[in-house]
C-alpha cells in the first residue's frame, strides 16, 4: 500500500491521504481544518488545492469553453446567454461594453 500525502495550501502541512477519495473531493486539512480540494495528478500523486483557487480555475475553464463555443456557434448564442445571465438577478447594469 502506498502512503499518499499532499501539502496543504493553507498551512503547508503534509496531510496523509487515503487512496479511496475521489478526484475533486472536498476534504479537511488534518492540521488547520481548512476545507481543501483533493486533486489527483496520477495514481500516487495528489495535490491539495485551496477551494477558492479550485473554483476560480473551474470558472476560468468554463468561461474559456463558453468563449470557444460562441466562436463556433456565432455571436447570437453568446448574446442570448448574456441576456439570460443578466436577467438572473446579478443587477450588473454594465450593459453594452464595447465589443
Ligand atoms: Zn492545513
Amino acid at each position: 500500500m502506498a502512503n499518499l500525502s499532499a501539502t496543504c495550501p493553507i498551512c503547508q502541512a503534509d496531510n496523509p491521504l487515503d487512496t479511496n477519495q475521489s478526484d475533486g473531493e472536498e476534504i479537511y486539512c488534518c492540521y488547520c481544518q481548512s476545507p481543501v480540494i483533493a486533486r489527483k495528478v496520477d495514481r500516487y500523486t495528489w495535490v491539495l488545492v485551496d477551494i477558492d483557487e479550485d473554483r476560480k480555475t473551474h470558472i476560468r475553464k468554463a468561461a474559456k469553453k463558453a468563449e470557444a463555443k460562441s466562436e463556433e456557434e456565432g455571436m447570437s448564442k453568446a448574446f442570448q446567454e448574456f441576456e439570460f445571465d443578466d436577467s438572473g438577478g446579478h443587477g450588473g447594469g454594465k450593459k453594452g461594453g464595447g465589443h
